[in-house]
């Protein structure tokens, strides 16, 4: 098994052209084969930042967002596999949902956005990116401005080389994890977990803690010791041929409803529910499932073999489907035009 030394950062940079040799020969995950046209200089990630395109080298935003002081935003990841956007049209309901949760107002529709998306990763010429869009509350005219109501939202969107939350050869030979001692993740009545935010102390220290005890990962338990979920990703547990993943205290995942639908189609029941920690230490396969890591087996947990100790039947199933929807014309890919 390869597990890749990150540190406890819970992303891995991916550089266009210096990445293949990362992906597992004849496993299903493969980069493009391409070059950047480098006499652009937005050839390798693109930003909009405050209504213009600019480099991503480039992009800077106020110091006085309250985005950035006070966590007053909300954000998606969506992912390009092979020029493919995946399931955008989701990820900007789930993004616009979690706006209007906050009172938030990007000032764009949801068809400007996705136009805004594209363009971001067209001219990033990138055919594997990851994509972020970010509404936040902005800031005012006066510098630090408190006032909620003298706030102008401010909207950025950027697309990158591709980040890891789990690189191709952790989802193809497995990950380890542990469930922290020393902190939970914050409730429901907190912080939503609905709204995709960047409120990470809980997870970042989980991060930390899975780093001093050696594995890879974390998965956080809620406050009533049921399951919620890991740094950036959701968690499914597979018993006796059953999906099951957290329905509180967890991101509605769009990762997890796809994992959930390919299931649906492979005749496997999937259920939203709570998930126990003894469910967890039981199941006969724990997955992490997330856009910028797919489905990653878990194949340790606090140091214990999860099932056999290598990545499960239902796992590897889903697993290979998920990329495979990447190529296949449907109605969750869109063809970006470079
Ligand atoms: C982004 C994220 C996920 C995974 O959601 P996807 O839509 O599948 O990318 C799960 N949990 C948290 C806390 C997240 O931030």
């Amino acid at each position: 098994m390869t597990l890749t030394d990150t540190g406890a950062s819970n992303l891995v940079a991916v550089e266009p052209g210096a990445i293949r040799e990362d992906t597992p020969p004849g496993s299903v995950i493969q980069y493009s084969d391409y070059e950047l046209d480098t006499s652009s200089p937005f050839a390798g990630g693109a930003a909009w930042i405050e209504g213009e395109y600019v480099p991503a080298s480039e992009a800077r935003i106020s110091i006085f967002d309250t985005g950035f002081g006070h966590s007053d935003l909300t954000y998606t990841v969506a992912h390009v596999w092979h020029g493919n956007i995946f399931r955008l049209g989701d990820h900007l309901d789930r993004l616009l949902d979690g706006a209007r949760k906050l009172r938030l107002d990007p000032g764009y529709t949801k068809a400007e956005l996705a136009d805004i998306t594209k363009r971001c990763v067209s001219m990033s010429q990138l055919r594997e990116s990851y994509v972020n869009l970010t509404i936040t509350r902005g800031y005012g005219k006066r510098k630090g401005e408190k006032d909620l109501t003298k706030l102008t939202h401010q909207v950025y969107i950027y697309a990158i080389p591709y980040l890891w939350a789990f690189p191709p050869d952790e989802q193809i030979f497995g990950t380890t994890a542990i469930v922290p001692r020393h902190v939970r993740r914050a409730g429901r009545n907190t912080v939503d977990p609905t709204i995709k935010n960047y409120q990470w102390g809980d997870l970042t220290a989980a991060s930390f803690e899975a780093k001093d005890r050696g594995a890879r990962t974390a998965i956080l338990m809620d406050a009533d010791n049921c399951v919620a979920e890991g740094p950036g990703f959701n968690v499914v547990v597979v018993k006796d041929g059953k999906l099951a993943s957290p329905s509180r205290n967890a991101l509605p995942g769009i990762t997890r409803k796809t994992v959930f639908e390919i299931a649906d189609d492979m005749g496997i029941e999937a259920t939203l529910r709570d998930v126990t920690s003894r469910e967890l230490y039981d199941a006969d396969e724990v997955m992490a499932v997330t856009t910028a890591g797919g489905v990653t087996p878990i194949v340790s947990l606090d140091g214990e073999p999860v099932g056999d100790g290598t990545p499960g039947r239902v796992t590897t199933a889903i697993r290979d489907r998920f990329w495979t929807l990447m190529d296949e014309p449907s109605p969750l890919i869109e063809q970006i035009e470079y």
